[in-house]
């Protein structure tokens, strides 16, 4: 057995943050009611999009499937419980289909699972096809394809399976409670992943302030050779590069994942949602989420459908308009401010805080930048935060790139800390965007430009093939007049 249960460092560049999560952390996990209609959304990870395969008017059980990914890689989503398909449509004036609706029936039938409880003896490419099949993306908030980074990982070979619990962020307490509550099914999960991972070390981090949570996965790890390690709390603890640099000793250079150090990262719930799809063969169509804040009257720990809406929740959670001051999906730092009702919770949601005063990112008016330097301080990826927002500001890209913008990971510790109040992490956004969109149009005039120069070459081609084949007519014709001649003068 190698259990141990180390106390590790508090690395430079983090931050102390109030908790807040004394709230919800005690509360155990109930059942969100069935709301009248669901909103599935259907934007997928980095800009993707799945593909209706219903029609309107269709009925529809819980876990059909009722879209499909459009990219060709196999992941499908499920309808969350029974009813009827009511169509679906461009979300905030969008021009892709961000929603599929659903009036639910209320019947909550479900539809027949395929459970593969002798997972440890079938072939591993199946397996991933029913974990892709059965739509679990990554739960911390990224949600990428849970399959297809097992499959990445396997290919590159990984030797370290790391098992992110630390769930660093204030106000967040749904990996927690699963854990609390859950344990032995999230170890399940785990065992599920790092079987298909090929790892040979698991680990499973936790921050010190989750007594009840340790002592639950102390319990369902007895006997087993997974390790877990105790972080310190600081934010952000969840970060994949802090946590493995902390928990391996790796550093991960600029540019790099951690799978090119031979480590894969998974989220707790992301395990948790893998065993529930391979061992008992149900799909993703609900998550834990943490629905709290100063405005909510009823805070709590819910099992919600996905496709429930933000209004319906918070409705039913005694929401409070004379404290809100802002709504956010997914917590205080790394969670979007929401001003639409119909927002739907999705598998990356883990939170869902109504913050009153005091609470959510610190807001004011924007100021100028006066170069004092805390940002960097902060900074888990060690960029310069302040040059990075000077050049997103100005347009220029090439020179945010060149200062490592993709090794941002959005944390927020630096607008956090801002005393010029300026939305950082917004115009990092918005540079990568533009960054990606740049790059997109670059491929794309390249891939024009390579199909005109082919064009250009099988024109060249047949052209020259035309001149060999008319010299060739002219070479036989003048031998046919030759022969011809030379018949005539004959004596
Ligand atoms: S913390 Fe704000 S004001 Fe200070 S250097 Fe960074 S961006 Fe500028
Ligand atoms: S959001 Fe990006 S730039 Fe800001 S502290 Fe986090 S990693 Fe650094």
């Amino acid at each position: 057995m190698m259990r141990r249960r180390h106390q590790l460092p508090v690395p430079p560049h983090s931050l102390d943050l109030p908790s807040h999560k004394q709230r919800t952390r005690d509360l155990p996990i109930e059942p969100a009611p069935l709301f009248d209609r669901l909103r599935l959304p259907l934007s997928l990870y980095g800009g993707g999009q799945a593909r209706p395969c219903v029609n309107p008017g269709e009925h529809v059980l819980g876990g059909e499937v009722v879209a499909v990914a459009d990219d060709g890689s196999g992941l499908q989503l499920h309808a969350p419980t029974s009813g009827r398909i009511v169509g679906a449509d461009g979300w905030r004036g969008s021009h892709d289909l961000q929603v599929l609706e659903i009036a639910v029936d209320g019947e909550d039938c479900a539809a027949q699972h395929t459970p593969l409880p002798q997972w440890q003896d079938l072939d591993p490419a199946l397996l991933l096809q029913h974990l892709q099949a059965a739509g679990v993306v990554g739960a911390g908030g990224a949600r990428f394809p849970a399959a297809t980074k097992l499959a990445q990982a396997a290919a590159h070979g990984i030797d370290c399976l790391i098992i992110n619990a630390a769930e660093c962020e204030p106000h967040l307490t749904a990996d927690e409670r699963l854990l609390t509550e859950r344990s032995a099914a999230v170890i399940e999960g785990v065992r599920v992943l790092a079987h298909l991972a090929g790892a040979g070390r698991v680990i499973v981090a936790i921050e010190d302030d989750k007594p009840t949570a340790i002592a639950a996965l102390e319990a369902a790890l007895a006997g087993s050779d997974i390790e877990l390690r105790i972080l310190p709390r600081f934010y952000p603890s969840g970060s994949e590069r802090q946590l493995v640099t902390l928990l391996t000793g790796r550093e991960i250079p600029s540019g790099r994942l951690p799978l090119h150090l031979g480590v894969l990262c998974h989220n707790v719930a992301t395990a948790w949602a893998a065993g529930r799809a391979i061992v008992h063969g149900e799909p993703l169509t609900r998550r834990i989420v943490t629905v709290t804040g100063i405005a909510v009257n009823r805070p709590g720990n819910l099992e919600v459908r996905l496709g429930t809406t933000i209004g319906d929740l918070l409705t039913d959670r005694g929401l409070d308009r004379e404290q809100l001051r802002e709504i956010r999906l997914g917590g205080p730092l790394t969670g979007r401010r929401i001003d639409d009702f119909n927002t739907p919770v999705g598998a990356g949601s883990p939170c869902v805080l109504a913050a009153g005063d005091g609470e959510g990112m610190p807001t004011g008016v924007e100021q100028p930048c006066i170069r004092c330097g805390a940002c960097a301080e902060v900074c888990p990826a060690q960029l310069q935060p302040q040059l990075l927002h000077r050049f997103a500001r100005a347009g220029d890209l090439d020179s945010a790139r060149e200062h490592g913008l993709s090794d941002c990971i959005e944390c927020g510790a630096c607008a956090w800390v801002c005393p010029s109040r300026i939305p950082l992490v917004a115009d990092y956004r918005q540079a990568k965007a533009d960054i990606a969109r740049a790059d997109t149009a670059r491929a794309e005039a390249e891939h024009a430009r390579l199909r005109h120069e082919r064009r250009q070459a099988r024109l060249a081609r047949e052209r020259e093939a035309a001149e060999t084949a008319r010299k060739a007519r002219l070479k036989r014709v003048g031998a046919v007049v030759a022969r011809a001649r030379s018949r005539t003068t004959d004596p």
